[in-house]
């Protein structure tokens, strides 16, 4: 037996152990109706990682109901998007697929008597349902016989009626302590193009009849979704028991996850790419997995975190934090060190000798301990960033001030002379020496110092863009707040910095450490390269 990773497999290791399944069948079921987020991507980790524990299979099933809404373009991301995380679909399914079956069950259901076509209007059948306190009340419909419910029914189905004016109801109890068993309404009249089926059909199946005969028909044993459809399990399983299913597919209810500063709803996420709010489905910020992967968070990181917050019974909010240090940790291990200043200020040596051009050594990452190192160069006009240096130091200031040394990285000590001002009072340059015994390597100076900064060689120094960002959302929220209140507008802070040449050698994907700064990629944004932050070096908000 397998050992259980969370409930939902403690309770598969015991149907296995009793017989009641033979195997494991699992499907993950979006709606193609907008890009997958990072709480699709703990679905997505659920179902197909049970699948691969237990040697099953899990289908991507789409679950394309609902006409209005659905779209080839969010078939093909969400495929994408799987196939990013590293998981492959046994079958590729929609609902659509099953339109047939789901009718000739319906049709089972009226022959039953289990199910009527019922002349309410929608609002009118929401009146009548009662509230958790008082029962129902019965639709005068209710009463039809069974032929006389089969030909409506086929009559919906051949568009005799108008959109709204019929519909077929489950005839379960009206007194159910459940409203979600009080007749629910399993098929609808919608003249809707959909965009598979086209225009052939005019009656639409409801999800909660539609689910457990999908997953029925495709051999699935354990349908796996989030908490709210708790209160739909018993219709679920009437579903089942009415139509005879044999084995019934098990419904189980998880937690979703819940993220701090990020909106896990399509429909939010639809709006903020419809009004212009951030750059499409894929940008940086978006918490989708296109965005996601955009910003440059490797697969590896998702699943590890998915892993890492497990699956769980009870609702809770993870912290961005957490999600934040689990790239860290990963970066900090597998990403090279560089060096880019984000707000460039020229450094001039004025003992070292002009026209000279010097290679050193950097170690492409310490943490990976191979010690492995490429060649920088190094020559007597260099920039640093305005951020490392103070005109006016706080107790215990390491890095540059006026008559202070600090240490180039994998350079020289340098020490700073005179600041020159521009017209603006601003800091323009720094007028520094160098310490020629100071090499990295093979410092024999004597002078010890704390601070470590960054620098770029003047000479090779790449002009380029570099973008930091804060959260969409901020972080304050209050009961009844919609999302647009919350939305953070300077979101993006934009640097006109300099880089070395390196960073853009590599492959575009490449993460980069810059020092003391954070995790960068390289980033077309319209047509340019920018240089793209992925976290940030320091836990900003772990407050
Ligand atoms: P949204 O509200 O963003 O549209 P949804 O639940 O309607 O989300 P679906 O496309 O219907 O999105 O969901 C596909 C699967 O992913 C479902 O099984 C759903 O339960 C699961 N899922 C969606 N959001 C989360 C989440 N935040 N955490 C865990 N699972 C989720
Ligand atoms: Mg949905």
């Amino acid at each position: 037996m397998k050992e259980a990773a969370n409930f939902i497999e403690q309770i598969i290791n015991e149907e296995l152990e009793q017989g009641k399944v033979t195997g494991v069948y699992t499907r993950f079921p979006p709606e193609p109706n907008g890009y997958l987020h990072i709480g699709h991507a703990k679905s997505i980790c659920l179902n197909f990682g049970i699948k691969e524990k237990y040697g099953g299979k899990c289908n991507l099933f789409l679950d394309d109901t609902n006409p209005a809404k659905e779209k080839t373009e969010f078939v093909d991301a969400i495929k994408k998007d799987i196939e990013w995380l590293g998981f492959s679909w046994d079958k590729e399914t929609y609902a659509s697929d099953y339109f047939e079956n789901i009718y000739e069950f319906a049709e089972q259901l009226i022959k039953a008597g289990k199910a009527f076509v019922c002349d309410m209007s929608a609002e009118e059948i929401s009146a009548a349902r009662g509230t958790l306190t008082e029962p129902g009340r019965e639709s005068p419909w209710r009463g039809r016989s069974a032929e006389e419910n089969l030909a409506l029914f086929r009559d919906m189905r051949a568009g005799k009626f108008k959109d709204g004016e019929k519909c077929l109801r489950a005839k379960i109890d009206m007194a159910s302590p459940n409203i979600n068993m009080r007749d629910p309404v399993i098929y609808r009249i919608l003249r809707q193009t959909h965009h598979r089926t086209g225009d052939k059909w005019c009656i639409y199946p409801m999800y909660d009849f539609a689910h457990p005969i999908c997953d029925y028909m495709q051999g699935v044993t354990h349908s796996l979704c989030t908490l709210e459809f708790e209160d739909h399990r018993p219709l679920y399983d009437w579903v089942g028991i009415e139509l005879g299913f044999s084995p019934k597919p098990r419904q189980i209810e998880f937690a979703r996850l819940n993220v701090t500063n990020l909106v896990m709803s399509k429909r939010y996420l639809k709006k903020l790419v419809e009004e212009g709010d951030v750059d499409g489905w894929d940008d940086p910020r978006m918490p989708t997995l296109a965005g996601i992967r955009n910003r440059g968070v490797p697969p590896e990181v998702l699943k590890d975190f998915c892993d890492r917050i497990g699956v769980s019974k009870a609702n809770s909010e993870v912290q961005i934090s957490y999600l934040e240090a689990c790239i860290r940790d990963y970066l900090n291990a597998n990403a090279e060190r560089a060096m880019a200043v984000l707000k460039p200020v020229k450094v001039t040596l004025t003992n070292y000798p002009e026209g000279v051009s010097e290679e050193l050594d950097f170690e492409i990452n310490p943490a990976d301990k191979s010690g492995r190192t490429r060649k920088i160069t190094f020559s007597r006009d260099i920039y640093i960033d305005a951020d490392d240096f103070s005109l006016d130091p706080p107790p215990k200031y390491f890095r540059l001030k006026k008559g202070g040394y600090v240490r180039l990285k994998s350079a020289y000590i340098i020490r700073c002379d005179e600041v020159v001002f521009g017209k603006d009072g601003q800091v323009e340059e720094l007028i520094c020496t160098y310490v020629p015994e100071s090499r990295s390597g093979a410092d024999t100076s004597g002078i010890k110092v704390k601070g470590v900064i960054q620098w770029v060689n003047a000479k090779t120094a790449v002009d380029t863009e570099i973008r930091k960002y804060g959260y969409l959302l901020n972080d304050e929220q209050y009961p009844g707040q919609d999302f647009s209140e919350r939305m953070n507008r300077e979101s993006v802070m934009i640097f006109s910095g300099k880089a070395e040449p390196y960073v853009f050698e590599n492959s575009e994907n490449t993460a980069y450490q810059f020092i003391r700064t954070g995790y960068f990629k390289r980033l077309n944004v319209k047509g340019r390269e920018v240089l793209s932050e992925i976290v940030s070096l320091k836990d900003n908000f772990n407050k």
